[in-house]
């Protein structure tokens, strides 16, 4: 059962493939995020993929300043259960070792490399290993004619300056690329990916750059990627936010489920509640949330406070538990199988969810065997 019947018909877009995960074509949305340790310190980065993986992270992307981050990225890569992309910036040398050590993909921008026998190093070595590149624009590092010819970074800018980048790779006939035009601005965002989308055939990285914190971010994200998204443009995208890339992934999903694109663990539909509430509605949602946060097949399960709204979402939910005064009506599938006591709904739920995920997940893995 899907709550969201999904009307979005995607843009056709060239399909790559960053390590074992295809982006583009008819690919899922995939869910990126980027480490934030310092990428020197193998341990704590290592640790960070591995939680950032744990929590769905389809892609993550690790940042390479210096030559003894390249280093460094050997033996993260060979921890990672995850493909990464390294994030590098100016110098070709880090990214011809890293493509070396493994890299799954290059982000890197052709024309800031400088000279054109090294932008052609990158490419070469990016072919022979058979890795994609991204390139990746942001408002925050727009070149400087750019910002005088426009004045600031609008949309115009951003996609001029990712087509100077573009027009390096199909030079030297490398097609397997995807682009970000970041902003912090969503509608500055928004509109430079609407123009870059009717421009090249390769998938694109979707992002509002430096939206903020937890909350901040979340709500600009979610508006700029979800307008993008509805539109049918994105073939993978990355919240930002300050805060642990864990959480930038939980958002990621939540984005793509609530468009009906992707499905990943617990989808709870619950109440705001209101004095009519029989139980501890938010209570039991936010312990529930903790506890359940490991299952990754997709169940909705309704989560209400008292009669007046229980059976309807609940009729439509996988699980659904509808309050009432002492015990409240559990649902299975759309009908009502049973009472559980208001005084250990955590438990009982917690029990009850787990069962129904499992025969699932056992119920799907038959079915695509
Ligand atoms: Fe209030 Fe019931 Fe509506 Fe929840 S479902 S908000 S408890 S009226």
């Amino acid at each position: 059962m899907n709550r969201v019947n999904s009307p979005i018909k995607r843009r056709p877009t060239r399909q790559i493939h960053v390590g074992k995960v295809a982006v583009g074509g008819d690919a899922p949305v995939s869910v990126q995020t980027m480490t934030n340790t310092r990428t020197e310190d193998i341990e704590s980065t290592s640790a960070q993929i591995l939680a950032a993986a744990k929590a769905g992270a389809d892609i993550v992307r690790v940042s390479i300043p210096t030559m003894e981050a390249a280093e460094a990225f050997r033996e993260i890569r060979k921890r990672s259960p995850v493909p990464l992309v390294t994030d590098i910036h100016f110098d070709y040398r880090i990214a011809l070792r890293v493509a070396e050590y493994g890299a799954d993909c290059l982000r890197i921008n052709p024309g800031n490399i400088g000279r054109e026998d090294r932008i052609k190093a990158v490419i070469d070595a990016a072919r022979e290993h058979g890795i994609p590149i991204r390139i990746g624009v942001n408002g925050g590092s727009l070149e400087k004619d750019l910002l005088e010819k426009y004045g600031e970074p609008t949309p115009e800018a951003l996609v001029e300056s990712a087509m100077r980048h573009v027009a390096y790779l199909e030079k030297y006939d490398f097609p397997d690329f995807k682009v970000s035009v970041k902003a912090s601005n969503v509608f500055t965002a928004v509109d430079a990916y609407r123009l870059l989308s009717k421009k090249i055939e390769q998938p694109l990285h979707l992002g509002i750059t430096e939206a903020g914190g937890l909350l901040t971010g979340t709500v600009k994200s979610s508006v700029g990627l979800g307008m993008l998204l509805y539109e049918g443009i994105g073939d993978t995208i990355r919240v930002s936010l300050s805060a642990d890339p864990v959480e930038e992934v939980k958002v990621g999903f939540e984005i793509l489920k609530s468009l009906g694109i992707r499905s990943r663990g617990i989808n709870f539909i619950s109440c705001p509640t209101c004095s009519r509430r029989e139980y501890d509605v938010i209570g039991v949602v936010s312990e529930l949330e903790k506890r359940l946060s490991d299952i990754s097949v997709p169940v909705d399960v309704a989560i209400i406070g008292c009669v007046v709204n229980g059976p309807g979402e609940c009729e439509t939910a996988e699980i659904g538990l509808a309050g009432a005064r002492g015990k409240s009506g559990y649902y299975e599938n759309g009908q009502r199988i049973d009472r559980i006591d208001n005084s250990c709904l955590v438990d009982e739920l917690e029990q009850r969810i787990r069962a129904y995920a499992g025969n699932k997940a056992r119920r799907l893995a038959a079915e695509n065997a």
